[in-house]
């Protein structure tokens, strides 16, 4: 199992660190390390977003730096204060701060705005009647060049009369748009005369009616960052086709230009990374809740039980490189154990109980016996465990037949019960359907503590709980999101909704509440 690393321990000079550290050696931007955690408000934040933030935020805080939180709220149809909301909460929740440095993309429409103006009188950008279809089909392909449209020849002056209009609801939605004048033959698709704006009349969560003509990411995202004057503009690897745009737009402009950096995006195994996936789970029933604990979401992992300091550590662990590769989901809950191994006290909770009667116990007695709260927390100290006569352990911590490799109890077998006693199982009563309903055991007096003095060699340790004394608890076990390793791995017409999707286990699917 990987190692896994914690607060403590130094972070790793990944490819993308190593870009800032010569950065600042060389003074490329004058030593500043300027940072953003960029995301649109259309869904809750997952733990892909984690290792995102953990980037952006750690190298700034690292480099002595600044990291801003910006929402990138271009897109009013899928948006809105619900997922801002939430997205303030989580990144706050795991550790970060970003000072007064708040910023919305929806503040810089004006300044967006006219940008475009300027790339229009520079004869870089005109408007365009094409429909969505057309424009995809005059796009061309990876072999084919792409057709120029009708509507590029348009003057400076009438493409300006037009974007104006646009601007002020004379046309319908998709009736226009504003495309960047490049090269309808570029290899790269993406440099194919790309779509600036577009008119939708729809309002805006925090603009209101503002505007009925927005911004695509291409053309606003360079500017948010240039208007915020980042260093290193740091996204993942579907960006680095956009790359050449995002440095044309700013190239053309003449604006100050920050670096855009690619790294690969986390994949983990048994559940999905995608919001769009994840809002059709919350949409049509297949969860509770953006926070169902078996989401990949922060506020479904925190319900779940994980700290912030576990997915720090996970996101420090897997490092950042730029290949995309999936993660095995049970790196994430090493990284729960770890953390929560050293901070939480232990309770012994017993869940699918089975009757011990210790028949040399006296009846009526019991005994306090002392019970360490963490083994590694010394400060965490020790609590007193009820003993008695009747006692319950887990069902499956006994075996009538027990197979070679199988060492707790059994007929005749003694194990040691944690911070108690050692034991022997003498007999094994059935009920009249033939399970077995209770065993019978003695106890060794000499043994209190679970020590035995002569040294004797004790295979197993038990947990138990004294069936008197024992506090009804409710518990939640939640497996996997998807019973499936890949749930993206479907046949043709299919969707990850084939997959089997797992309910909770145990005593009903329910978070440990132990009180
Ligand atoms: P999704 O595909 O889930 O909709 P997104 O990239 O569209 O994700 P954004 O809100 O735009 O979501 O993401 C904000 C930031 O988080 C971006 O910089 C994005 O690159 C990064 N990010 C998103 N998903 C991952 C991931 N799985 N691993 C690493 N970074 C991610
Ligand atoms: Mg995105």
């Amino acid at each position: 199992m990987t190692t896994v690393e914690n607060e403590n321990t130094p972070t790793k000079l990944d490819f993308v660190r190593s870009i800032v550290a010569e950065d600042s050696k060389t003074g490329k931007w004058d030593s500043r390390v300027h940072t953003r955690f960029p995301p649109e408000p259309n869904g809750y934040l997952h733990i892909g977003h984690a290792k995102s933030i953990c980037l952006n935020f750690g190298i700034a805080k690292e480099f002595h730096g600044k990291c801003n939180l910006r929402f990138d709220d271009t897109n009013p149809a899928k948006e809105g204060q619900e997922y801002v909301d939430s997205i303030i909460e989580d990144v706050k929740w795991l550790g970060w701060d970003w000072e007064e440095r708040l910023y919305f993309a929806s503040s810089y429409f004006q300044q967006m705005y006219d940008y475009a103006l300027e790339l229009i009188k520079k004869g870089k950008a005109y408007v365009c009647d094409l429909s969505p279809e057309e424009t995809r089909d005059h796009r061309g392909t990876l072999t084919e060049p792409g057709r120029e449209s009708p509507y590029r020849t348009r003057s400076v002056e009438e493409n300006l009369d037009l974007f104006k209009a646009m601007k002020i609801g004379a046309f319908a939605d998709g009736a226009k748009t504003l495309k960047a004048k490049i090269d309808m033959a570029h290899p790269n698709l993406n440099m194919r005369d790309p779509v600036m704006y577009r008119v939708l009349h729809a309002s805006h969560h925090r603009t209101g009616d503002d505007w009925c003509i927005y911004p695509l990411y291409d053309w606003a995202h360079g500017l948010e960052d240039s208007l915020e004057g980042i260093t290193h503009s740091i996204c993942t690897l579907e960006f680095e086709n956009h790359r050449p745009l995002y440095d044309w737009f700013l190239d053309a402009l003449e604006v100050y230009h920050p670096q855009q950096i690619e790294f690969a995006r986390l994949n983990l195994t048994y559940t999905l990374m995608s919001k769009r996936k994840l809002l059709r789970l919350v949409e049509e029933g297949l969860v509770s809740g953006w926070d169902d604990p078996r989401m990949p979401t922060l506020s479904g992992l925190r319900r779940r039980g994980y700290s912030p300091a576990a997915i720090r550590n996970f996101c420090k662990t897997i490092s950042v490189n730029k290949f995309n590769s999936t993660v095995d989901m049970a790196l994430l809950e090493h990284c729960l154990r770890q953390d929560l191994n050293k901070t939480s006290p232990r309770v012994m909770a017993v869940l699918n109980p089975l009757k011990i009667v210790m028949t040399n116990y006296p009846e009526g007695q019991v005994e306090e016996l002392e019970a360490i709260n963490n083994p590694e927390d010394p400060d965490a100290g020790s609590r007193m465990v009820p003993f008695s006569r009747v006692i319950t352990i887990e069902r499956e911590d006994f075996m009538e037949d027990p197979p070679k490799k199988f060492f707790r109890l059994a007929p005749g077998r003694e194990v040691r019960l944690r911070y108690a006693y050692l034991i022997t199982c003498h007999k094994v009563i059935k009920d009249g359907e033939g399970q077995i309903s209770e065993l019978h055991c003695t106890y060794d007096p000499q043994t209190r503590g679970g020590n035995a003095p002569d040294g004797r060699r004790i295979k197993a340790t038990l947990h138990w709980v004294s069936e008197a004394h024992a506090l009804d608890a409710e518990v939640r076990l939640y497996d996997h999101l998807f019973a499936k390793e890949n749930p993206d791995d479907v046949n043709e017409g299919e969707d990850f909704r084939v997959h089997k999707i797992n309910s909770g286990r145990g005593t009903g699917g329910l978070d440990a509440i132990f009180t």
